[in-house]
């Protein structure tokens, strides 16, 4: 008889915890010249995520600090069940990362209302002292993903080795994919429902945090 390997959850944070991509929300809002055609250069793949993050907050100017930070917080909406999902995790000794492709300014304090050691959560930084925001990337890909992720996904869930935990990846677009092939358990919504179902990855489709804690539930039980 083996022992139970804990488990650990990779959570992304934009579309996931958050109703929409807060990225997004801040470009359409402020509107600076140019966006929306990095943002087509990455959805067609012809610039990494990173550099197209990096390019387009390199539009907006530092001055707007205080507009953007307070306009960020105040429009995101956290996704219902979560505050519970937190708990649910605690109570069942299951790790919970917050792994974002996020900028810092917005991603903790939208986070800080909730239990949430500071150490778990993996998101870009940012810098005011330019002319421009300039964002910083502290969870760079490492010599297996060639993605130029910014923060990459894939490295933070290949330092959990599978042997020794049971991985489990919740999100809900294009930067979760490469993941969501890594782990033994998906979450899916959005974008992610349809990548998953082209590779015939299994996943479990949900719509509040609720939904997820119902399946985590079921699983413990059948394990
Ligand atoms: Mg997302
Ligand atoms: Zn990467």
């Amino acid at each position: 008889m083996s022992a139970r390997k804990p488990s650990v959850i990779f959570c992304d944070f934009d579309g996931t915890i958050t109703l929409s991509d807060n990225i997004v929300a801040i470009m359409k809002h402020f509107d600076p010249p140019g966006w929306q055609g990095i943002v087509d250069q990455v959805l067609s793949k012809k610039v990494s995520v990173r550099k197209g993050v990096g390019d387009m907050f390199a539009l907006l100017p530092s001055s707007l600090r205080e507009e953007i930070v307070s306009y960020s917080i105040h429009n995101a909406v956290i996704r219902d069940g979560f505050s519970d999902f937190i708990d649910y995790c605690k109570l069942n000794d299951i790790k919970l990362l917050v792994t974002s492709g996020g900028i810092d300014f917005f991603v903790y304090p939208l986070l800080a209302p909730f239990d949430i050691k500071a150490e778990n959560i993996y998101c870009n930084s940012s810098s005011f002292d330019g002319e421009t925001i300039e964002i910083l990337w502290p969870h760079p890909c490492d010599e297996h993903c060639h993605n130029e992720c910014g923060m990459c996904k894939t490295t933070i869930i290949r330092s959990y080795d599978s042997e020794q935990y049971k991985r489990i990846l919740i999100g809900d677009s294009v930067t979760d994919f490469a993941g969501a092939q890594l782990v033994e358990t998906i979450f899916a919504r959005s974008h992610l429902i349809g990548l998953c179902d082209e590779l015939g990855l299994p996943f479990t489709p949900f719509e509040t945090f609720f939904d997820i804690i119902d399946r985590l539930e079921q699983m413990n039980y059948n394990d």
